[in-house]
């Protein structure tokens, strides 16, 4: 929001005030310190019987950081007149629209929160019999109101601009990964077939084959085709088709029976082959577009950042699966570009891409997000994971020599930081601590991975 347009909202903060004597702000001020835990207390009761609302505060800690914020939220906004810092009150508001479209509380839901406030001030009022109750009550209602009116501008704001991301980004993952994952999911469809066959006539027991939704094939298709094709009918077929082939490979490795074990099989290759020829319709709509990845290494960049925090934030808290994320930066990298040449430092630049890419799976998001920094999301993956991903990606990148275009040959290191997700909905929390671990990777001396419990 501009400097003007916050001057604007101040000044109509300030002609509110102006319609008040001293005795009915201070009065005003003094009934909201006085009355400011019940109030909150009665806007989290209400909100929690809200259904959109109880998925937010499911949490305890996000429910008493919120209460806490929510008090203090109070006695600033009526604390205003006495330090006359309207324009400071006004950013305080757009800040808190700000992290409610980050977290994604709809804005009806601030508003409703407000209209409990307003409601259960009115109550005490009624029960003070002073004459200017009344005054006090009309200063509120209108500060209350014009607060609520800013968190909205923000929070509009913000939500329209995700929403055009989130549109662009499909296009965008519809088409940027065809190449790629075309043939190399329908390989890992193939292997996950091809494994259950192997062990189910190996006599192996006891028998034990993971699901398709846990396979490669099938975390692809549910955290990155499923969103890229959001639109298209076919989706919502072939997660169907995942989860029936599911539950009859649970079958098979429930039966010991050769006869039930061989139509089982056959039942999930006719089910995977109606799979694949959806896939295939999928993919034959879609065609190569290259925007928003990073034209030197081919991975995401920053654009879609968000956007894709966001859908696999929601879907970890949805679906409880762990998340992990992990920051990886280039050691020393101005040293190279000194000795080698940026040239040099490019070819050693898109060898780190190459890594992230080759120890990940493709249902993970690589991130291309500064110059030598970069951030690999890893979906469906607990610490175990996240930790062997990182080990894996430092050591390659310590033991696999650069060459120079001129022929030299050079070695580099990184630092990693690694976190997973706590729950929290503000996503800016999680690249947050993922920041901090990795500066606590390069305080600890480099070229180490540093796990942030
Ligand atoms: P540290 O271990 O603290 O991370 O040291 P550093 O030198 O890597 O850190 P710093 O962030 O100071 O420097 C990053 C350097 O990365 C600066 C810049 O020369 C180089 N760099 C950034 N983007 C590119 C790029 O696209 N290509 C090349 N060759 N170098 C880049
Ligand atoms: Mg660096
Ligand atoms: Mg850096």
């Amino acid at each position: 929001m501009n400097q003007e347009r916050i001057e604007e909202l101040a000044a109509q903060w300030q002609a509110i005030c102006g319609q008040f004597s001293e005795t009915d702000l201070s009065y005003s001020f003094e009934f909201i310190q006085q009355h400011v835990t019940v109030l909150v207390a009665e806007f989290y009761r209400q909100m929690m019987q809200e259904q959109e609302a109880s998925y937010f505060l499911s949490d305890e800690l996000v429910r008493s950081r919120l209460k806490n914020a929510l008090q203090q939220w109070l006695l600033d906004s009526f604390a205003v007149p006495f330090k006359q810092d309207f324009k400071a009150i006004v950013a305080k508001q757009l800040k808190v629209g700000e992290v409610h479209a980050r977290i994604g509380v709809p804005s009806w839901l601030i508003i409703r929160g407000i209209r409990e406030i307003q409601r259960k001030s009115f109550v005490f009022f009624l029960q003070t019999p002073q004459a200017d109750v009344l005054a006090a009550a009309d200063y509120m209602t209108q500060v209350l109101s014009l607060a609520a009116e800013i968190m909205c501008r923000t929070y509009e704001a913000k939500v329209e601009i995700h929403n055009d991301m989130k549109h662009t980004y499909r296009l965008f993952s519809a088409m940027q990964d065809v190449a790629v994952q075309k043939d190399r999911q329908r390989g890992c469809l193939l292997d996950w077939e091809n494994e259950l066959m192997f062990k189910a006539f190996s006599d192996q027991s006891p028998l034990f084959h993971p699901p398709l939704s846990k396979s490669e094939f099938g975390l692809w298709f549910i955290h990155k085709a499923a969103y890229a094709f959001a639109s298209a009918e076919q989706v919502e077929f072939i997660i169907q088709r995942i989860y029936q082939v599911d539950q009859l490979n649970q079958q098979l490795l429930d039966t010991s029976d050769q006869q039930q074990m061989l139509l089982l099989i056959q039942q999930i290759r006719c089910k995977n082959r109606e799979i694949q020829h959806l896939v295939d319709q999928l993919f034959q709509v879609a065609e190569y577009i290259g925007t928003g990845n990073d034209s030197l290494t081919q991975l995401l960049n920053r654009r879609y950042l968000n956007t894709i925090l966001i859908r696999e934030i929601q879907f970890s808290r949805k679906n409880r699966s762990p998340l992990s994320l992990l920051a990886i930066d280039a050691d020393f990298f101005k040293e190279i570009n000194d000795r080698y040449g940026h040239a040099a430092g490019d070819l050693a630049l898109q060898f780190m891409a190459e890594v992230l890419l080759e120890s990940s799976k493709g249902s993970d998001y690589a991130f291309r997000v500064g110059g030598e920094e970069f951030l690999l999301l890893l979906v469906d993956s607990d610490w175990n994971r996240a930790q062997m991903i990182a080990e894996t990606i430092r050591r390659r990148v310590e033991d696999t020599p650069i060459r120079s275009a001129e022929g030299e040959s050079f070695k580099f290191t990184v630092s990693i930081g690694a976190v997973q997700y706590d729950g929290h909905p503000d996503y800016q929390r999680f690249l947050d601590a993922a920041d901090a671990a990795l500066y606590s990777a390069k305080n600890a001396g480099r070229n180490q991975v540093y796990l942030a419990k």
